[in-house]
C-alpha cells in the first residue's frame, strides 16, 4: 500500500515488539535471602502507563520486612561476602552480567512495559548500558588496592531508586557495591518494581550467595524504613532534591555514610559556530530521550541570538518527525509518561509557563486515548525568573533563553540551584575547554548530549548532590578509604 502523504511527509506501519518473551506473575513477594518470601504488610499495584493495565500485584514491604532484609544482608556480609577474595566476588558479578546480556531482550521489553519508555531505548540504551555496568565493576573487584580507596567494604547498603531508569539505576547501586565486598538491600519506586524483580531471578540463576543483594519493593514509607534502619552502614540514594534533603536530615549525626543522586536543570549551549543541524538532534536528545524522565536533561536551551530563529526553526521541523505512542513499537520515539502523578505536575508547570507569559508550542500530534501522554513541548520567550527555567519539569518540555556572549551563558547556566550536566555546542576547541572551567556541573558534554559510560563518573554539585557513580571515583562510596561525607 502507498504510504499516505501527511506534513510529516510518510506514516509509519507500526512494528511493535512482541511482548511473549516476558513472562510477568500475577504477584511477587519481596526478595530476601534468596528467595521470594511473602511479605507481612499490605501489597500494591504495578500499572503499564501506556495503557493503565494492572501488570501485577506487589508486596509492600513493611518494618518488619525491611529488618529481615538487612538482617539477612548483614548475616551474608559477616559470613560470605565480606570475607570472599575480590577474583571470586568478580566471578559473580561477570555471570550476572552475561545473564543480563543474554536476557536482554526480556529485560528491554519489560522495562518499555513496566515504565513506558520505548524499546528503542531499552533495548539499545538501558540494558547495555546494564550488563557494560556489571562487567566493568567486575573488573575492579580483585584491583581494588589499586582505586586509591583502599579495599576494606563499609558492610550493609541501603539503596533507594527512583522510576526513570529502573534497571539502569539500579545496575549504578548494585554493581560498585558488590564489587567492593558491600552487601544490599535495594528498594526499586513504587511504578516500576519488575525489572529489579527480574534482576531478583538473574541473582538466583548466578548462584549468588543468598542475602548478597535483597530487593524490598514499596512505597515512600519502606524506603524511609531502609535508609533510617540502625544496621545499614551506608546509604545511596537516587531522586528528587526533596526527599534527598530529607535523608541528609534523617542520618545526620549517625555513623551511616550517604551519598545523593538528586535533581538536575541542564543548560544545552548552542553557539552561533556550531553545526546547527547536529545541534538540533543534540537538543532532541537532551530533552525528550526517555521522555525527559532523564536528571540530567537539557531542559534549558541557551541559544545565541544570532542563530535563536534558525536554531528554533530548525527545531519545531525536526518535532514534528518525533513519533509518540506505544512503548513496543520499534518506531516510536517519546512514550508515556510513567504516573498520573508526574503528568499532572508536568500539566501544571507548564500551564505556570504560559500563564506567566512564555510561547508555548507542540507539534500537531495524536495522542493514544488510554494511559497518560504529553506532547514534545517547547516554550520560547523565557526569562530566568520564570519557574519553567528554574524548576524541574521531568517532562518532554523544553524552555528557550538566548546569550549574547559566553559570559553571559556561563551566568546563565550556573543561575539554577542545580548543577548536574551541561552541554556545549561550538566548532571551537578552545571555547570548549573554557566552558568547561566555567560550568558548575558533574558533567559537560561538548557537541553531544546524554552520553554514559561506565568509566566515567557522573554526580552533581550544589542540590544536585553528592558523590560520584561510575568510573574509579564510583568506588570511593562504597570503601572505608574513599568516603569524606
Ligand atoms: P522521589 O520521589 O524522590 O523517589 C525516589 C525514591 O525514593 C523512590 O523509590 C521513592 O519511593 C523513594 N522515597 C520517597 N520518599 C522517601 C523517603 N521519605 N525516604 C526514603 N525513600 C523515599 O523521586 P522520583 O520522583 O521517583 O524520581 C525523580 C527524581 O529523581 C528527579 O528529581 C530526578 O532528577 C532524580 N534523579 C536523579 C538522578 C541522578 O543521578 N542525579 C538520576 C535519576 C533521577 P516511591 O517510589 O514510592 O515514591
Ligand atoms: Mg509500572
Amino acid at each position: 500500500m502507498a504510504a499516505k502523504k501527511t506534513s510529516t511527509a510518510f506514516e509509519y506501519a507500526p512494528a511493535p515488539e512482541s511482548r511473549a518473551i516476558v513472562d510477568i506473575k500475577p504477584s511477587y513477594g519481596l526478595f530476601v535471602n534468596g528467595e521470594f518470601v511473602d511479605g507481612h504488610g499490605k501489597s500494591f499495584k504495578t500499572i503499564s502507563p501506556s495503557t493503565e493495565e494492572v501488570l501485577a500485584e506487589i508486596a509492600e514491604a513493611d518494618e518488619a520486612d525491611v529488618d529481615n532484609a538487612v538482617k539477612a544482608a548483614r548475616r551474608a556480609y559477616t559470613r560470605v561476602w565480606g570475607r570472599m577474595p575480590g577474583s571470586e566476588r568478580a566471578k559473580y558479578l561477570f555471570r550476572i552480567a552475561r545473564i543480563i546480556q543474554e536476557r536482554g531482550r526480556e529485560l528491554a521489553v519489560l522495562e518499555s512495559i513496566d515504565n513506558g519508555k520505548p524499546i528503542k531505548e531499552t533495548r539499545d540504551v538501558d540494558i547495555p548500558i546494564v550488563a557494560a555496568h556489571f562487567f566493568y565493576y567486575a573488573g575492579w573487584a580483585d584491583k581494588l588496592e589499586y582505586s586509591g580507596y583502599g579495599s576494606t567494604p563499609l558492610g550493609v547498603a541501603g539503596q533507594v531508586i527512583p522510576w526513570n531508569f529502573p534497571l539502569l539505576m539500579l545496575a549504578w547501586k548494585i554493581a560498585p557495591a558488590l564489587a567492593c565486598g558491600n552487601t544490599v538491600v535495594l528498594k526499586p519506586a513504587e511504578t516500576t518494581p519488575l525489572t529489579a524483580l527480574l534482576f531478583a531471578e538473574i541473582c538466583q540463576q548466578a548462584d549468588l550467595p543468598p542475602g548478597v543483594v535483597n530487593i524490598i519493593t514499596g512505597a515512600g514509607a519502606t524506603g524511609q524504613a531502609l535508609v533510617g534502619h540502625p544496621d545499614v552502614d551506608k546509604v545511596a540514594f537516587t531522586g528528587s532534591t526533596a526527599v534527598g534533603k530529607a535523608i541528609a536530615k534523617a542520618v545526620a549525626g549517625s555513623h551511616k555514610k550517604v551519598t545523593l543522586e538528586l535533581g538536575g536543570k541542564a543548560a544545552n549551549i548552542v553557539f552561533d559556530d556550531a553545526p546547527l543541524d547536529q545541534a538540533v538532534e543534540g537538543i532532541v536528545n537532551g530533552i525528550f530521550f526517555n521522555q525527559g524522565h532523564v536528571c540530567c536533561a537539557g531542559s534549558r536551551l541557551l541559544v545565541q541570538e544570532s542563530v535563536a530563529d534558525d536554531v528554533l526553526a530548525r527545531l519545531k521541523r525536526r518535532m514534528a518527525t518525533l513519533r509518540v505512542g506505544d512503548p513496543l513499537d520499534k518506531n516510536t520515539d517519546i512514550g508515556a509518561i510513567n504516573s498520573a502523578e508526574q503528568l499532572a505536575k508536568i500539566r501544571e508547570l507548564s500551564d505556570i509557563g504560559e500563564a506567566e507569559g512564555a510561547g508555548r508550542w507542540s507539534p500537531p500530534c495524536e495522542l493514544p486515548k488510554h494511559g497518560f501522554w504529553f506532547p514534545p513541548t517547547v516554550f520560547t520567550n523565557v526569562t530566568q525568573a520564570h519557574r519553567i527555567a528554574r524548576e524541574e519539569i521531568f517532562g518532554p518540555v523544553l524552555s528557550v533563553l538566548t546569550f549574547r556572549t559566553p559570559a553571559e551563558a556561563v551566568e546563565k547556566a550556573n543561575n539554577t540551584p542545580y548543577g548536574l550536566s551541561a552541554g556545549v555546542w561550538t566548532d571551537k576547541g578552545s571555547r570548549i575547554l573554557h566552558m568547561a572551567n566555567k560550568l558548575r556541573a558533574g558533567v559537560v558534554w561538548a557537541n553531544t548530549f546524554n552520553k554514559f559510560d561506565p568509566t566515567s563518573p557522573f554526580g552533581g554539585y550544589k542540590e544536585s548532590g553528592y558523590g560520584r557513580e561510575g568510573g574509579r571515583h564510583g568506588l570511593a562510596a562504597y570503601l572505608k578509604g574513599g568516603v569524606e561525607q
